[in-house]
């Protein structure tokens, strides 16, 4: 068959198969000298490159590069990126309540949440992420910014119960999600979702009303959940139980739900999860800068349920660089677990990778390169200084300094990022507005 675009890679991680082996990091699933080839935005074939049987229109050689699957950023507050550095070393209350709802406050509107956009996507794109998952104001202003630089985009509408900039209730902040939804519904590249943001900031009647609306229109859920001990004592305190039981008593917890944070776990919320089939996702960097507890990762991964990374927000990051989000997941498991064994680098790619797509519903579509999903992928260039001397790919990818030796990045088989530019963004424009933004911000 005539492909499109045939990539010769030294190595490719193709992260399909056996996904249980991968998932337990059991299974490098690590390849040697193959082509990937490309048609029509998807994954043709990978094979060997000394036994290929397809043609292709164009070819690229990356003969010291690793080529794989692009990063699954699964948590997010894109724009958020112009608050980057605003307010440092601080509790999340503290935090959320003198610093970042004040600053939304004065300045979150739909030309804020444009330029906050391109630049996080920017960020994104040069460290491999090729899919991120949104949560903030003005959603229809962020897919916008997605969809101009052509990355994968899904987008939670927040839902809160009181009023900000963007809605005055919690219905007002449901039918604006249900009509960014109507007008991008058939796009490929984005997947519209329902984001209430807490259990602490949204009440039973919308989290039930939710629940009914994602199930008829087959749309994902992602909440802020177990984020510090003090929200499950207030819940304790206020609704006689833990945030957890109070969604399973809902019915609010199901596979079609990821949860962020979980940093507080017992057995019975274990079981929950478990039963439920709804994902963790983990920001370790986010949880340690502010200080909110620690995701018990390893243990939900040996629990079998689906762990994906995020960076969360960059004004509590501060950076949106999933491969550093890799390293610190597996080095805090470690931690966490007193086992140096617990969550080996293989297992920190599956969560950037798989596990992400997994927690967004996209595992049909993105996350490994197998024929027919999307040529969603990236290429690591392993020949610069901090990946020598080179034993392992996957071992250099999670552990050393990685992210900048991404030099290409590819959504649906279109090339966004090309030794090391981006193709489809502006970067001193963002650069220009970001200063702009900053220089009105701190004047304030
Ligand atoms: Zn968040």
């Amino acid at each position: 068959m005539q492909a499109d675009l045939r990539i010769n890679a030294r190595w490719v991680i193709p992260m399909s198969g056996d996904q249980t082996d991968n998932q337990t990091g059991n299974h490098a699933n690590l390849l040697h000298h193959q082509a990937v080839f490309i048609k029509d935005g998807r994954i043709l074939a990978v094979q060997d490159q000394a036994a290929v049987s397809h043609e292709a229109t164009e070819t690229i050689n990356l003969p010291d590069h690793v080529l794989l699957p692009g990063y699954v950023n699964a948590h997010g507050h894109a724009a958020m990126s112009l608050f980057r550095g605003m307010a440092d070393d601080l509790a999340l209350m503290t935090w959320l309540q003198e610093h970042i709802w004040p600053a939304e406050g004065c300045w979150v509107d739909d030309a804020f949440v444009r330029d906050g956009t391109r630049l996080a996507i920017a960020e994104m794109l040069k460290c491999g992420t090729t899919t991120y998952a949104d949560m903030y104001f003005y959603p229809g202003s962020g897919v916008e910014s997605a969809l101009e630089a052509g990355i994968r985009n899904v987008s939670f509408t927040p839902v809160l119960d009181f009023p900000t900039n963007f809605a005055q209730n919690a219905d007002e902040y449901i039918s604006k999600a249900l009509a960014v939804r109507d007008h991008y519904k058939h796009h490929p590249l984005l997947t519209l979702g329902l984001g209430p943001h807490a259990p602490y900031t949204v009440s039973n009647g919308p989290l039930q009303e939710i629940t009914t609306l994602a199930d008829q229109l087959d749309m994902p859920i992602q909440i802020h959940l177990h984020e510090t001990a003090f929200e499950v004592a207030q819940s304790i305190e206020l609704f006689g139980c833990r945030p957890t039981q109070r969604l399973a008593e809902l019915g609010f917890m199901t596979e079609r739900v990821s949860c962020v944070h979980m940093t507080q776990i017992n057995e019975q919320d274990l079981s929950i999860l478990q039963h439920s089939g709804a994902s963790v996702v983990h920001c370790p960097e986010s949880n340690l800068k502010l200080a909110s507890g620690f995701c018990p990762s390893a243990q939900l991964l040996n629990s079998q349920i689906n762990v994906a990374l995020g960076t969360d927000g960059a004004a509590s990051n501060n950076d949106l660089n999933i491969q550093g989000e890799m390293k610190t997941a597996a080095m805090l498991a470690k931690a966490v677990a007193s086992d140096a064994a617990a969550v080996p680098a293989a297992q920190a790619l599956y969560m950037a990778t798989m596990g992400g797509a997994k927690a967004l519903g996209l595992d049909d579509q993105t996350g490994s390169l197998t024929p027919g999903k999307w040529a969603d992928l990236q290429a690591v260039d392993l020949s610069q200084l901090a990946q020598q001397p080179l034993y392992d790919p996957i071992s250099q990818l999670v552990y050393t300094d990685s992210s900048r030796a991404t030099s290409h990045v590819w959504v649906a088989g279109k090339l966004l990022l090309n030794k090391g530019v981006l193709t489809t963004l502006d970067e001193e424009q963002i650069q220009h507005n970001a200063r702009q933004w900053a220089a009105r911000i701190s004047k304030s």
